[in-house]
């Protein structure tokens, strides 16, 4: 799934976004910021969905937030998404290592964004919408112009806007995104590749849905790419059931 974890750095402190997904590649993470001496102090889920909602017990015991209404849903569906994860929902496998009790444990466990600036590296901002989940936000840090998109603009994936089923909150998502989109040297989707060109991607998304809005069959790479096949058909039977 191409997933992306994002480390943000100042000095020895670092906090993580979206850090994912696989136990050894939480493993590898906490590898990682231990061999540059980092010290973990905050998390941001963008979303409560179950591959952005981890945690190691090697990352320490930071706060770690979300927007208040992803909070709210982390907290009340922690089952649920542990469940997801042990299943290996929305992956190819689970990865060569087991989810431990305390992987499992450390899932969801996030609180609402206070939303005054927090003394974080990047002094990041949440964009918050309702495209692709509730709550969804972006992490923007400005100071280094670049833009964390969780499960938004990405190269690998088609716009989903399944949760809840609504194209219009969709677009005004990414409307909600476009300025920083404007601003950004570089954006980072949740799954595939960092791009320079964020305004690339997001005219990519708008063009899907406009051509899927107005009935006509989008030409769009992304549509081979694993998975995809089975979200135009829902995108497609979602337009249907709206225009009838
Ligand atoms: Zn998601």
């Amino acid at each position: 799934m191409t997933t992306t974890s994002t480390v943000v750095v100042r000095g020895n402190e670092a906090h993580l976004v979206d850090p994912a997904w696989h136990p050894d590649e939480l493993d590898a993470l906490a590898d990682g910021l231990d061999a540059r001496a980092l010290r973990v102090v905050g998390g941001i889920a963008t979303h409560a969905h179950h591959d952005h909602v981890l945690w190691h017990p090697r990352f320490g015991s930071a706060p770690r937030w979300a927007s208040s209404r992803a909070a709210a849903l982390a907290l009340a569906r922690r089952d649920d998404l542990r469940a997801a994860l042990v299943r290996g929902e929305g992956s190819q496998d689970v990865g060569p290592r087991p989810w431990t009790p305390e992987l499992l444990d450390a899932v969801g466990r996030v609180q609402p964004w206070p939303g005054a600036p927090r003394s974080l590296p990047g002094d990041p901002e949440l964009v918050v919408h309702d495209a692709h989940a509730p709550g969804h936000a972006a992490v923007w840090l400005g100071g280094s112009r670049i833009l964390v998109a969780g499960d938004m603009l990405s190269d690998v994936e088609l716009p989903l806007p399944l949760e809840p089923d609504d194209l219009a909150a969709y677009l005004e998502g990414l409307d909600r995104l476009a300025p920083y989109v404007a601003r950004a040297d570089v954006v980072v989707p949740g799954h595939g590749r960092p791009s320079s060109d964020g305004t690339a991607r997001l005219d990519a998304d708008r063009r899907y849905l406009d051509a899927l809005l107005a009935g006509r069959d989008p030409d769009d790479p992304r549509r081979a790419n694993p998975g995809m096949a089975e979200v135009h058909a829902a995108l497609l039977a979602l337009v249907r059931a709206r225009g009838a």
